[in-house]
Protein backbone atom coordinates (compact mmCIF):
# COMPACT_ATOMS: atom_id res chain seq x y z
CA UNK A 1 0.00 0.00 0.00
CA UNK A 2 2.55 2.32 0.53
CA UNK A 3 4.70 1.95 -2.84
CA UNK A 4 1.33 2.17 -4.32
CA UNK A 5 1.08 5.52 -1.86
CA UNK A 6 4.45 7.11 -3.27
CA UNK A 7 4.18 5.50 -6.79
CA UNK A 8 1.11 7.19 -6.91
CA UNK A 9 2.49 11.06 -5.77
CA UNK A 10 5.34 10.79 -8.00
CA UNK A 11 3.05 10.05 -11.03
CA UNK A 12 1.23 13.16 -10.34
CA UNK A 13 1.64 14.40 -14.57
CA UNK A 14 -0.79 11.22 -15.44
CA UNK A 15 -3.73 12.85 -13.57
CA UNK A 16 -5.10 9.22 -12.73
CA UNK A 17 -6.02 9.60 -8.92
CA UNK A 18 -8.27 12.95 -8.57
CA UNK A 19 -8.78 11.97 -4.80
CA UNK A 20 -6.11 10.32 -3.02
CA UNK A 21 -7.27 8.59 0.58
CA UNK A 22 -3.77 7.54 2.20
CA UNK A 23 -5.43 7.60 5.75
CA UNK A 24 -8.16 4.89 4.94
CA UNK A 25 -5.94 2.94 2.51
CA UNK A 26 -3.30 2.56 5.24
CA UNK A 27 -6.21 1.81 8.32
CA UNK A 28 -7.53 -0.83 5.73
CA UNK A 29 -4.19 -1.84 4.99
CA UNK A 30 -3.48 -2.34 8.58
CA UNK A 31 -6.99 -4.80 9.23
CA UNK A 32 -5.64 -6.62 6.26
CA UNK A 33 -2.25 -7.37 7.85
CA UNK A 34 -4.94 -8.33 11.24
CA UNK A 35 -7.31 -10.51 9.19
CA UNK A 36 -4.10 -12.39 7.65
CA UNK A 37 -2.53 -12.89 10.94
CA UNK A 38 -6.07 -14.29 12.00
CA UNK A 39 -5.80 -16.45 9.34
CA UNK A 40 -8.44 -14.92 7.58
CA UNK A 41 -7.50 -14.39 4.06
CA UNK A 42 -10.29 -13.28 1.48
CA UNK A 43 -9.15 -13.00 -1.74
CA UNK A 44 -8.51 -9.62 -2.17
CA UNK A 45 -6.90 -9.06 1.13
CA UNK A 46 -4.79 -6.13 1.36
CA UNK A 47 -4.68 -5.75 -2.21
CA UNK A 48 -4.41 -1.66 -2.98
CA UNK A 49 -7.05 -0.46 -5.70
CA UNK A 50 -8.16 2.44 -7.02
CA UNK A 51 -11.66 3.11 -7.23
CA UNK A 52 -13.41 5.32 -10.41
CA UNK A 53 -14.85 8.56 -9.59
CA UNK A 54 -18.49 7.25 -10.16
CA UNK A 55 -18.80 5.21 -7.67
CA UNK A 56 -19.88 6.12 -4.07
CA UNK A 57 -17.79 6.07 -1.32
CA UNK A 58 -18.98 6.57 2.40
CA UNK A 59 -17.28 10.15 3.27
CA UNK A 60 -15.13 10.46 0.18
CA UNK A 61 -15.97 12.95 -2.55
CA UNK A 62 -17.79 11.25 -5.06
CA UNK A 63 -17.94 13.53 -8.33
CA UNK A 64 -18.91 11.65 -11.17
CA UNK A 65 -15.57 13.86 -12.79
CA UNK A 66 -18.26 16.59 -12.65
CA UNK A 67 -18.75 19.96 -11.57
CA UNK A 68 -22.20 19.31 -10.33
CA UNK A 69 -21.46 17.26 -7.71
CA UNK A 70 -18.81 19.56 -6.35
CA UNK A 71 -18.63 18.87 -2.92
CA UNK A 72 -20.73 15.95 -2.41
CA UNK A 73 -19.86 13.32 -0.38
CA UNK A 74 -21.74 10.72 0.11
CA UNK A 75 -23.63 9.20 3.48
CA UNK A 76 -23.43 5.43 1.65
CA UNK A 77 -20.95 3.01 -0.04
CA UNK A 78 -21.84 1.37 -3.12
CA UNK A 79 -22.13 -2.60 -2.83
CA UNK A 80 -19.37 -3.14 -5.01
CA UNK A 81 -16.81 -1.01 -3.30
CA UNK A 82 -18.51 -2.14 0.31
CA UNK A 83 -18.40 -5.78 -1.29
CA UNK A 84 -14.52 -4.87 -2.44
CA UNK A 85 -13.90 -3.92 1.33
CA UNK A 86 -15.48 -7.02 2.79
CA UNK A 87 -12.81 -9.12 0.77
CA UNK A 88 -10.03 -7.14 2.15
CA UNK A 89 -9.28 -4.92 -0.66
CA UNK A 90 -7.50 -0.94 0.29
CA UNK A 91 -8.73 2.17 -1.30
CA UNK A 92 -6.10 4.45 -2.53
CA UNK A 93 -8.48 7.04 -3.82
CA UNK A 94 -11.01 7.95 -6.61
CA UNK A 95 -9.73 7.81 -10.23
CA UNK A 96 -10.32 10.45 -13.12
CA UNK A 97 -13.07 9.81 -15.87
CA UNK A 98 -15.29 11.61 -17.88
CA UNK A 99 -17.67 13.61 -16.70
CA UNK A 100 -20.81 11.19 -15.80
CA UNK A 101 -18.63 8.52 -17.39
CA UNK A 102 -19.54 10.52 -21.09
CA UNK A 103 -16.48 9.69 -23.39
CA UNK A 104 -14.22 7.90 -24.88
CA UNK A 105 -10.56 9.78 -23.89
CA UNK A 106 -11.44 11.28 -20.12
CA UNK A 107 -10.79 14.57 -21.98
CA UNK A 108 -14.67 15.76 -20.81
CA UNK A 109 -13.63 15.12 -16.80
CA UNK A 110 -13.27 18.59 -14.59
CA UNK A 111 -10.19 17.43 -13.41
CA UNK A 112 -8.95 17.37 -16.57
CA UNK A 113 -7.75 14.28 -18.56
CA UNK A 114 -6.12 11.18 -17.43
CA UNK A 115 -2.56 10.92 -19.83
CA UNK A 116 -1.34 7.21 -20.80
CA UNK A 117 1.63 6.19 -19.22
CA UNK A 118 2.49 4.52 -22.90
CA UNK A 119 3.47 6.63 -26.04
CA UNK A 120 4.29 6.30 -29.58
CA UNK A 121 7.83 5.10 -29.98
CA UNK A 122 10.29 8.28 -29.33
CA UNK A 123 7.68 10.74 -29.71
CA UNK A 124 6.61 12.92 -26.89
CA UNK A 125 2.56 13.30 -27.72
CA UNK A 126 0.88 12.86 -24.63
CA UNK A 127 -1.90 10.09 -25.72
CA UNK A 128 -5.26 9.52 -24.07
CA UNK A 129 -5.95 6.48 -21.83
CA UNK A 130 -9.39 6.34 -23.66
CA UNK A 131 -12.80 6.59 -21.55
CA UNK A 132 -14.38 6.79 -19.67
CA UNK A 133 -12.61 4.50 -16.95
CA UNK A 134 -9.39 6.61 -17.95
CA UNK A 135 -7.79 7.02 -14.76
CA UNK A 136 -8.47 3.35 -14.08
CA UNK A 137 -6.97 2.46 -17.17
CA UNK A 138 -3.59 4.70 -16.80
CA UNK A 139 -3.38 3.96 -13.12
CA UNK A 140 -2.82 0.39 -13.54
CA UNK A 141 -1.26 0.18 -16.87
CA UNK A 142 1.54 2.38 -15.17
CA UNK A 143 1.30 0.48 -11.74
CA UNK A 144 0.09 2.67 -8.82
CA UNK A 145 -2.39 0.51 -8.10
CA UNK A 146 -3.09 -3.62 -8.52
CA UNK A 147 -5.92 -3.15 -9.91
CA UNK A 148 -9.19 -0.81 -10.10
CA UNK A 149 -12.64 -0.66 -10.77
CA UNK A 150 -14.23 0.38 -14.36
CA UNK A 151 -18.03 0.80 -15.50
CA UNK A 152 -18.87 0.05 -18.77
CA UNK A 153 -21.68 1.52 -20.61
CA UNK A 154 -21.11 1.40 -24.29
CA UNK A 155 -17.14 0.42 -23.75
CA UNK A 156 -15.65 2.38 -21.22
CA UNK A 157 -14.06 -0.55 -19.59
CA UNK A 158 -13.05 -2.74 -22.61
CA UNK A 159 -11.78 0.78 -24.59
CA UNK A 160 -9.54 1.91 -21.85
CA UNK A 161 -8.23 -1.28 -21.24
CA UNK A 162 -7.12 -1.54 -24.95
CA UNK A 163 -5.37 1.46 -25.26
CA UNK A 164 -2.99 0.70 -22.16
CA UNK A 165 -2.44 -3.01 -22.57
CA UNK A 166 -4.71 -3.74 -19.38
CA UNK A 167 -7.24 -6.47 -18.73
CA UNK A 168 -10.59 -5.60 -18.73
CA UNK A 169 -14.12 -7.37 -18.23
CA UNK A 170 -17.75 -6.24 -18.30
CA UNK A 171 -19.90 -8.43 -17.00
CA UNK A 172 -22.98 -10.05 -18.18
CA UNK A 173 -25.41 -6.94 -17.03
CA UNK A 174 -26.82 -8.02 -13.71
CA UNK A 175 -24.06 -10.05 -12.55
CA UNK A 176 -22.92 -6.60 -10.68
CA UNK A 177 -25.23 -4.43 -8.33
CA UNK A 178 -25.00 -0.56 -9.80
CA UNK A 179 -26.39 0.31 -6.35
CA UNK A 180 -24.05 3.22 -5.27
CA UNK A 181 -22.97 3.76 -8.87
CA UNK A 182 -23.95 7.00 -10.26
CA UNK A 183 -26.50 6.31 -13.17
CA UNK A 184 -25.73 6.72 -16.80
CA UNK A 185 -27.83 4.87 -18.88
CA UNK A 186 -29.41 2.55 -16.30
CA UNK A 187 -30.45 -0.34 -18.78
CA UNK A 188 -26.64 -0.51 -19.84
CA UNK A 189 -24.50 0.47 -16.88
CA UNK A 190 -22.49 -2.34 -15.42
CA UNK A 191 -19.25 -2.23 -13.09
CA UNK A 192 -16.30 -4.44 -13.84
CA UNK A 193 -12.38 -4.87 -12.82
CA UNK A 194 -9.52 -3.84 -14.44
CA UNK A 195 -6.49 -5.72 -14.21
CA UNK A 196 -3.00 -6.54 -14.85
CA UNK A 197 -4.22 -10.00 -16.13
CA UNK A 198 -6.78 -12.73 -16.55
CA UNK A 199 -6.67 -14.15 -13.41
CA UNK A 200 -6.81 -10.97 -11.40
CA UNK A 201 -9.61 -9.87 -13.48
CA UNK A 202 -11.21 -13.52 -12.19
CA UNK A 203 -10.33 -13.01 -8.37
CA UNK A 204 -11.52 -9.37 -8.46
CA UNK A 205 -14.86 -9.85 -10.39
CA UNK A 206 -15.67 -12.94 -7.91
CA UNK A 207 -15.54 -10.45 -4.98
CA UNK A 208 -17.63 -7.40 -6.59
CA UNK A 209 -20.08 -9.48 -8.50
CA UNK A 210 -23.25 -10.59 -6.78
CA UNK A 211 -26.85 -10.65 -5.56
CA UNK A 212 -27.97 -7.06 -4.37
CA UNK A 213 -31.65 -6.71 -3.01
CA UNK A 214 -31.12 -2.80 -3.51
CA UNK A 215 -30.37 -3.01 -7.21
CA UNK A 216 -33.90 -4.56 -8.96
CA UNK A 217 -31.85 -5.34 -12.07
CA UNK A 218 -29.23 -7.57 -10.18
CA UNK A 219 -29.12 -11.20 -11.03
CA UNK A 220 -29.67 -13.74 -7.95
CA UNK A 221 -27.92 -15.96 -8.80
CA UNK A 222 -24.43 -17.99 -7.69
CA UNK A 223 -21.01 -16.31 -7.95
CA UNK A 224 -18.72 -19.30 -9.25
CA UNK A 225 -15.12 -19.56 -8.55
CA UNK A 226 -13.96 -17.53 -11.52
CA UNK A 227 -10.22 -18.07 -10.92
CA UNK A 228 -11.21 -22.25 -10.40
CA UNK A 229 -12.32 -21.90 -13.99
CA UNK A 230 -9.03 -20.70 -16.02
CA UNK A 231 -7.85 -24.37 -17.48
CA UNK A 232 -6.18 -22.61 -20.33
CA UNK A 233 -8.27 -25.19 -21.92
CA UNK A 234 -10.48 -24.35 -24.93
CA UNK A 235 -10.42 -27.24 -26.72
CA UNK A 236 -13.50 -28.26 -29.25
CA UNK A 237 -14.79 -24.49 -27.98
CA UNK A 238 -16.67 -22.73 -31.04
CA UNK A 239 -15.13 -19.03 -31.59
CA UNK A 240 -16.98 -17.08 -33.94
CA UNK A 241 -15.43 -14.45 -36.44
CA UNK A 242 -18.83 -12.15 -37.77
CA UNK A 243 -18.01 -10.67 -40.74
CA UNK A 244 -19.71 -7.07 -39.91
CA UNK A 245 -16.80 -6.31 -37.77
CA UNK A 246 -14.52 -6.31 -40.63
CA UNK A 247 -15.35 -2.53 -41.57
CA UNK A 248 -13.76 -0.77 -44.10
CA UNK A 249 -11.05 1.77 -43.34
CA UNK A 250 -9.79 -0.89 -40.23
CA UNK A 251 -6.03 0.00 -40.26
CA UNK A 252 -3.72 -3.15 -41.15
CA UNK A 253 -2.46 -3.92 -37.57
CA UNK A 254 -5.58 -4.25 -36.01
CA UNK A 255 -6.60 -6.66 -39.03
CA UNK A 256 -3.41 -8.41 -38.34
CA UNK A 257 -4.15 -8.41 -34.83
CA UNK A 258 -7.94 -9.71 -35.30
CA UNK A 259 -5.95 -12.32 -37.63
CA UNK A 260 -3.24 -13.33 -35.42
CA UNK A 261 -5.76 -13.89 -32.13
CA UNK A 262 -7.78 -16.06 -34.13
CA UNK A 263 -4.83 -18.17 -35.36
CA UNK A 264 -3.83 -18.15 -31.30
CA UNK A 265 -7.05 -20.02 -30.47
CA UNK A 266 -6.80 -22.02 -33.72
CA UNK A 267 -3.23 -23.57 -32.04
CA UNK A 268 -5.11 -23.81 -28.44
CA UNK A 269 -7.96 -26.14 -29.92
CA UNK A 270 -10.61 -24.20 -30.44
CA UNK A 271 -12.82 -25.02 -33.73
CA UNK A 272 -13.14 -21.15 -35.84
CA UNK A 273 -16.51 -20.38 -37.33
CA UNK A 274 -17.92 -17.26 -39.71
CA UNK A 275 -20.57 -16.18 -38.11
CA UNK A 276 -23.03 -12.94 -38.98
CA UNK A 277 -24.41 -10.71 -36.54
CA UNK A 278 -26.43 -8.66 -39.46
CA UNK A 279 -27.69 -5.71 -37.39
CA UNK A 280 -23.73 -4.47 -36.51
CA UNK A 281 -24.37 -1.43 -38.43
CA UNK A 282 -27.63 -0.11 -36.34
CA UNK A 283 -25.57 -0.55 -33.04
CA UNK A 284 -23.59 2.48 -32.73
CA UNK A 285 -27.01 4.98 -33.74
CA UNK A 286 -29.27 2.60 -31.33
CA UNK A 287 -26.97 3.26 -28.41
CA UNK A 288 -26.08 7.23 -29.59
CA UNK A 289 -29.93 7.19 -29.16
CA UNK A 290 -30.75 5.18 -25.84
CA UNK A 291 -27.73 6.05 -23.79
CA UNK A 292 -28.45 10.00 -24.05
CA UNK A 293 -32.35 9.32 -23.34
CA UNK A 294 -31.28 7.65 -20.41
CA UNK A 295 -28.68 9.96 -19.26
CA UNK A 296 -31.45 12.69 -19.62
CA UNK A 297 -33.84 11.04 -17.36
CA UNK A 298 -30.92 9.61 -15.05
CA UNK A 299 -29.48 13.49 -14.54
CA UNK A 300 -32.76 15.41 -13.75
CA UNK A 301 -31.88 14.56 -10.15
CA UNK A 302 -29.05 17.28 -10.72
CA UNK A 303 -31.27 20.31 -9.82
CA UNK A 304 -29.03 22.48 -7.14
CA UNK A 305 -31.32 20.99 -4.78
CA UNK A 306 -30.26 17.39 -3.77
CA UNK A 307 -26.59 17.21 -4.22
CA UNK A 308 -23.44 19.52 -4.85
CA UNK A 309 -22.98 22.42 -7.02
CA UNK A 310 -26.23 25.20 -6.61
CA UNK A 311 -25.95 28.64 -8.51
CA UNK A 312 -25.50 31.94 -6.73
CA UNK A 313 -29.16 33.21 -7.13
CA UNK A 314 -29.16 37.09 -8.59
CA UNK A 315 -32.12 39.20 -7.21
CA UNK A 316 -35.42 38.74 -8.78
CA UNK A 317 -34.33 34.57 -9.98
CA UNK A 318 -36.81 32.13 -9.48
CA UNK A 319 -36.63 28.47 -8.98
CA UNK A 320 -36.59 28.35 -13.13
CA UNK A 321 -33.48 30.19 -13.30
CA UNK A 322 -31.84 28.10 -10.44
CA UNK A 323 -32.56 25.17 -12.39
CA UNK A 324 -31.08 26.52 -15.38
CA UNK A 325 -28.15 28.56 -14.16
CA UNK A 326 -27.12 25.72 -12.22
CA UNK A 327 -26.98 23.25 -15.15
CA UNK A 328 -25.42 25.83 -17.26
CA UNK A 329 -22.57 26.25 -14.87
CA UNK A 330 -22.59 22.21 -13.48
CA UNK A 331 -22.90 20.33 -16.72
CA UNK A 332 -19.98 20.17 -19.19
CA UNK A 333 -20.48 20.30 -22.87
CA UNK A 334 -21.03 16.32 -23.66
CA UNK A 335 -22.89 16.03 -20.49
CA UNK A 336 -25.33 19.05 -22.15
CA UNK A 337 -25.14 17.84 -25.16
CA UNK A 338 -26.29 14.30 -24.17
CA UNK A 339 -29.02 15.64 -22.28
CA UNK A 340 -30.20 17.75 -25.39
CA UNK A 341 -30.15 14.51 -27.75
CA UNK A 342 -32.29 12.62 -24.35
CA UNK A 343 -34.71 14.91 -23.81
CA UNK A 344 -35.46 15.37 -27.77
CA UNK A 345 -35.54 11.93 -28.61
CA UNK A 346 -37.83 11.58 -25.45
CA UNK A 347 -40.14 14.40 -26.69
CA UNK A 348 -43.66 13.76 -27.11
CA UNK A 349 -43.54 14.03 -31.02
CA UNK A 350 -40.13 12.37 -31.63
CA UNK A 351 -40.26 9.16 -29.29
CA UNK A 352 -41.68 6.98 -31.71
CA UNK A 353 -39.24 7.72 -34.35
CA UNK A 354 -36.17 7.26 -32.38
CA UNK A 355 -36.27 6.15 -28.86
CA UNK A 356 -38.69 3.35 -29.74
CA UNK A 357 -37.08 2.58 -32.94
CA UNK A 358 -33.63 2.64 -31.09
CA UNK A 359 -35.15 0.15 -28.90
CA UNK A 360 -36.79 -2.05 -31.45
CA UNK A 361 -33.41 -2.22 -33.57
CA UNK A 362 -31.99 -2.90 -29.41
CA UNK A 363 -33.89 -6.35 -29.85
CA UNK A 364 -32.57 -6.88 -32.97
CA UNK A 365 -28.77 -6.60 -31.99
CA UNK A 366 -29.89 -9.27 -29.20
CA UNK A 367 -31.42 -11.68 -31.30
CA UNK A 368 -28.81 -11.51 -33.68
CA UNK A 369 -26.40 -12.87 -30.88
CA UNK A 370 -28.61 -15.31 -29.36
CA UNK A 371 -29.28 -16.74 -32.63
CA UNK A 372 -24.98 -17.46 -32.95
CA UNK A 373 -25.39 -18.55 -29.26
CA UNK A 374 -28.36 -20.97 -29.97
CA UNK A 375 -26.12 -22.16 -33.09
CA UNK A 376 -23.19 -23.56 -31.17
CA UNK A 377 -21.08 -20.62 -30.78
CA UNK A 378 -19.20 -20.22 -27.29
CA UNK A 379 -17.55 -17.19 -27.58
CA UNK A 380 -17.09 -14.39 -30.36
CA UNK A 381 -14.07 -12.47 -31.36
CA UNK A 382 -13.44 -8.93 -32.78
CA UNK A 383 -10.91 -5.83 -32.13
CA UNK A 384 -11.87 -4.06 -28.74
CA UNK A 385 -11.34 -0.70 -30.69
CA UNK A 386 -10.92 0.58 -34.15
CA UNK A 387 -7.53 2.07 -33.68
CA UNK A 388 -4.39 1.86 -30.78
CA UNK A 389 -4.82 5.12 -28.52
CA UNK A 390 -4.50 8.28 -30.37
CA UNK A 391 -3.48 11.77 -29.34
CA UNK A 392 -5.04 14.41 -26.69
CA UNK A 393 -6.85 17.37 -27.83
CA UNK A 394 -6.55 14.77 -31.13
CA UNK A 395 -10.07 14.61 -31.93
CA UNK A 396 -12.38 17.41 -32.42
CA UNK A 397 -15.14 18.64 -29.87
CA UNK A 398 -17.04 19.98 -33.40
CA UNK A 399 -17.45 16.49 -34.41
CA UNK A 400 -18.59 14.24 -31.60
CA UNK A 401 -18.89 11.71 -33.79
CA UNK A 402 -15.86 11.17 -34.78
CA UNK A 403 -15.31 10.27 -31.17
CA UNK A 404 -18.62 7.88 -30.93
CA UNK A 405 -17.04 5.77 -33.51
CA UNK A 406 -14.36 4.74 -30.82
CA UNK A 407 -16.87 2.60 -29.60
CA UNK A 408 -18.24 0.93 -32.78
CA UNK A 409 -17.22 -2.66 -31.65
CA UNK A 410 -18.34 -2.44 -27.83
CA UNK A 411 -21.46 -1.40 -27.51
CA UNK A 412 -23.46 -4.04 -29.59
CA UNK A 413 -22.46 -6.03 -25.97
CA UNK A 414 -24.32 -3.62 -24.03
CA UNK A 415 -27.16 -3.17 -25.55
CA UNK A 416 -27.20 -7.43 -25.60
CA UNK A 417 -26.51 -6.90 -21.75
CA UNK A 418 -23.51 -9.48 -22.62
CA UNK A 419 -20.22 -10.14 -20.61
CA UNK A 420 -17.29 -8.66 -22.92
CA UNK A 421 -13.59 -8.49 -22.25
CA UNK A 422 -10.84 -7.09 -23.44
CA UNK A 423 -7.39 -8.59 -23.35
CA UNK A 424 -4.15 -6.98 -24.88
CA UNK A 425 -2.73 -9.28 -27.67
CA UNK A 426 0.20 -7.18 -29.52
CA UNK A 427 1.11 -4.21 -30.53
CA UNK A 428 1.13 -1.33 -33.23
CA UNK A 429 4.36 -0.34 -35.51
CA UNK A 430 5.11 2.44 -32.73
CA UNK A 431 4.71 0.03 -29.99
CA UNK A 432 1.52 0.97 -28.75
CA UNK A 433 -1.15 -1.59 -27.13
CA UNK A 434 -3.63 -3.03 -28.70
CA UNK A 435 -6.32 -5.28 -27.71
CA UNK A 436 -8.97 -7.90 -28.82
CA UNK A 437 -12.71 -8.54 -27.43
CA UNK A 438 -14.05 -11.37 -26.80
CA UNK A 439 -18.18 -11.71 -26.01
CA UNK A 440 -19.70 -14.21 -24.51
CA UNK A 441 -22.72 -16.14 -23.68
CA UNK A 442 -24.70 -14.35 -20.95
CA UNK A 443 -23.67 -15.41 -17.41
CA UNK A 444 -20.69 -17.61 -18.43
CA UNK A 445 -18.39 -15.06 -17.57
CA UNK A 446 -15.96 -18.00 -16.24
CA UNK A 447 -15.83 -19.46 -19.77
CA UNK A 448 -14.81 -16.51 -21.42
CA UNK A 449 -11.92 -15.77 -18.99
CA UNK A 450 -11.13 -19.29 -19.49
CA UNK A 451 -10.62 -18.40 -23.37
CA UNK A 452 -9.03 -14.91 -23.19
CA UNK A 453 -6.88 -17.01 -20.51
CA UNK A 454 -5.96 -18.92 -23.58
CA UNK A 455 -5.41 -15.34 -25.71
CA UNK A 456 -3.40 -13.51 -23.01
N1 LIG B 1 -17.86 6.24 -25.04
C1 LIG B 1 -19.18 5.83 -24.69
C2 LIG B 1 -20.03 7.04 -24.37
O1 LIG B 1 -19.52 8.09 -24.40
C3 LIG B 1 -19.17 4.85 -23.60
C4 LIG B 1 -19.18 5.38 -22.24
C5 LIG B 1 -19.26 4.33 -21.18
O2 LIG B 1 -19.17 3.11 -21.43
N2 LIG B 1 -19.49 4.80 -19.98
O3 LIG B 1 -21.19 6.96 -24.12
Amino acid sequence: TQACLSAIDAAGALNAFVHKTPEIALEQARAADARLAAGDAPAMCGLPVGIKDLFCTKGVPSQAASAILEGFKPEYESTVTSKLFDAGSVMLGKLNMDEFAMGSSNETSVYGNAVNPWRRGNDDTALTPGGSSGGSASAVAADLCLAATGTDTGGSIRQPCAFTGTVGIKPTYGRCSRWGIVAFASSLDQAGPMTKTVRDAAIMLEAMAGHDPKDSTSADLAVPNFEAMLTGDIKGKKIGIPKEYRLDGTPDEIVKLWDDGTAMLKDAGAEIVDISLPHTKYALPAYYVIAPAEASSNLARYDGVRYGHRTTLAAGDGITEMYEKTRAEGFGHEVQRRVMVGTYVLSAGFYDAYYNRARRVRALIKKDFDDVFAAGVDAILTPATPSAAFGLGEMNDEDPVKMYLNDVFTVTVNLAGLPGISVPTGVDAQGLPLGLQLIGRPWEEGDLLNTAYALE
